[in-house]
């Protein structure tokens, strides 16, 4: 888990326009924060920032107390999760949820034990063995969080991870989630479309609009007393 604050961020792309205006936010410790809002409002962009995927043109991000501004992604203890899940399509699961420990040298018992163990909690393991092409759009997505499981990462980023499975799924995988989030203490930052995800899972909800924030409250106060 992690305490998270922004201050001041902005995010001016290279074109000049400004996706995000100064955003202002405080995180506490295993928080499972929300962005809602409008296409096009920068929720995105503030993960990525978030990740390390994307420079922060001006402001302040610090993570536990550590300024991150200018940290690598990969330096920053933070995983995140696609909602076109990113799985490596000529990899087995195995190894798509391997990976990024395979590329820190961790050694290969300690993979292969954290793997299984990702499976496990996933539903995973009849399916290690399998390519990406071979999985339904739920285990894909799966797959998708178990890479980032592994890793245990202090942050873990979700960027619409369900919109692209059908409503049952959709129910099922929030359930999972959840529950992941309170086995894993992690800190939770997760974008979202769905009203049900945002109040079910929120612990607080951000309001986005024209990369400005509009709103930070928590789901009840949001959503019963409008
Ligand atoms: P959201 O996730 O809320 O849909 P995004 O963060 O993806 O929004 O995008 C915010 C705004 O920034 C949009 O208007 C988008 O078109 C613009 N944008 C995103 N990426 C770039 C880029 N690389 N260059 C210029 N503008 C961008
Ligand atoms: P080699 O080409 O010498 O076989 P590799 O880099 O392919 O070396 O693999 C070395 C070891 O790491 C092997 O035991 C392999 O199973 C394991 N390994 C390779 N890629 C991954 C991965 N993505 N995730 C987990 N383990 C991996």
């Amino acid at each position: 888990m992690a305490h998270i604050q922004l201050k001041h961020v902005c995010k001016r792309y290279e074109n000049g326009f400004e996706a995000v205006k100064d955003f202002n936010l405080e995180i506490q410790d295993n928080e499972f924060i929300i962005f809602v809002g409008p296409s096009g409002c920068g929720k995105s962009t503030t993960l990525r920032m978030l990740a390390g995927l994307e420079n922060i043109s001006e402001g302040e991000l610090y993570i536990d107390g550590e300024r991150m501004n200018e940290v690598e992604a990969c330096d920053r203890d933070i995983a995140m999760v696609f909602q076109n899940y990113a799985l490596y399509p000529h990899m087995t699961v195995r190894k798509n949820i391997g990976y990024s420990l395979h590329i820190r040298h961790e050694k290969k018992e300690v993979i292969e034990a954290k793997v299984n163990e990702a499976a496990e909690i996933l539903g995973l393991t009849e399916v290690l063995d399998r390519k990406p092409s071979e999985l339904s759009g739920g285990q894909k997505q799966r797959v998708a969080m178990g890479r980032a499981i592994v890793r245990n990462p202090r942050v873990f980023l979700m960027d619409e991870p369900l919109s692209n499975l059908d409503a049952k799924l959709r129910g099922q995988m929030r359930v999972e989630i959840a529950s992941l989030y309170h086995k894993l203490n992690s800190t939770f930052i997760y974008v979202t479309h769905d009203q049900t995800e945002a109040m079910t899972l929120g612990t607080r909800i951000v309001v986005m609009k024209d990369g400005v924030v509009q709103q930070v409250d928590t789901p009840e106060r949001l959503f019963r007393y409008p």
